[in-house]
């Protein structure tokens, strides 16, 4: 019996060394120079801003298109012919203009399809051009956007070569977020999977920068905000997010924010990215955010000052929980 139990025992642990091991192999695909090659196309002077209803903005979601494209995800929209998920936009004086807003969507087929998906999303979107100067929003959103698509790169990468995650995984690049979220808003109404079959959605929306308050040490540069909610409490907790960020990345898994979430302030933070709508519907969803900083909403939010290491490590830490939420 004691050799059964010890034979058993060194069985437990090298299914769970191979998983470890997985998951660190997943996670090294994390290229530095990739999201820098993103961050400096979104936040250059090409796309001047990315702003919604411009013939710029335009032309940064037919870039995302294209990178979707290449990776391989597909395009279910008009007969699985296009990846846009037109929409309209009205402005301040009630004008409604058609079409002009677009969500970007790629789907990566999972391998069970009865069950539920993920929406991963990131708003493209940003402020344009103001008082002839460009916000070039490389922080907000630039850095979410280089995320989902290195994320989609690495796990169409996986899909070509037979590793396909269980559950289907949408990724959505949405537009107009700086217009209080039009684009989810109208994503969780126009879904292209059922709304009520999402497991959990996953937001990145600024995760490029180390805000004031870890600014002070360098100790403390290793964090991301994780602000949550999980009415199931099946999906998403702090002792699940825990585990598999120190086994796989340990940063620092800040929740400050989640805590001042609570509070009922209108436009309180939980209510201000792409995460919301579905949060609204009573999807589990999380938000990953690196903080404010003096260059919001400012000429100066630049890809230069992006911290490229601590990007790659929070895009890391995301790949994985993704990985793992995609195979529960
Ligand atoms: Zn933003």
């Amino acid at each position: 019996m004691k050799k059964f139990i010890s034979i058993l025992l060194i069985f437990i642990s090298l299914f769970s060394f191979s998983r470890t091991n997985k998951y660190a192999k997943l996670i090294e695909n994390v290229s530095l120079d990739s999201l820098r090659n993103y961050e400096y196309k979104l936040a250059g002077g090409e796309f001047s801003g990315r702003q919604v209803n411009t013939s710029t903005g335009l032309l940064s979601s037919n870039y995302i298109s294209n990178c979707f494209k290449n990776n391989g995800l597909n395009a279910v929209l008009e007969n699985g012919k296009s990846y846009s998920q037109k929409f309209n936009i009205t402005n301040n004086q009630q004008i409604s203009f058609e079409n002009t807003a677009q969500n970007i969507i790629g789907v990566l087929p999972g391998k069970n399809q009865k069950l539920g998906h993920l929406v991963i999303t990131a708003h493209h979107d940003h402020m344009g051009i103001v008082d002839n100067e460009i916000l070039y929003g490389a922080d907000d959103n630039g850095s979410g956007i280089s995320a989902l698509i290195e994320v989609s790169r690495i796990l169409s990468d996986y899909s070509r070569q037979g590793i396909r995650p269980k559950r289907t995984i949408v990724f959505l690049s949405t537009d107009a977020e700086e217009k209080r979220l039009l684009g989810s808003d109208f994503y969780v109404n126009n879904p292209v999977l059922p709304i009520q079959n999402v497991f959990c959605n996953v937001n990145f929306d600024m995760i490029g920068r180390i805000d004031s308050t870890h600014l002070v040490s360098k100790n403390l540069n290793n964090y991301i905000y994780c602000i949550f909610r999980d009415t199931t409490n099946q999906v998403l907790n702090d002792y699940y997010l825990n585990k598999l960020n120190n086994k796989y990345t340990q940063l620092i898994l800040d929740e400050r924010y989640e805590k001042e979430a609570e509070s009922k302030v209108p436009y309180s933070l939980i209510t201000r990215s792409d995460h919301y709508p579905f949060m609204r519907k009573g999807i589990p969803s999380i938000w990953f955010f690196s903080g404010f900083h003096n260059d919001y909403h400012q000429t100066t939010d630049t890809p230069d000052k992006i911290c490229y290491p601590e990007l790659k490590k929070r895009v890391q830490f995301v790949l994985a929980l993704i990985w793992d939420l995609a195979n529960n």
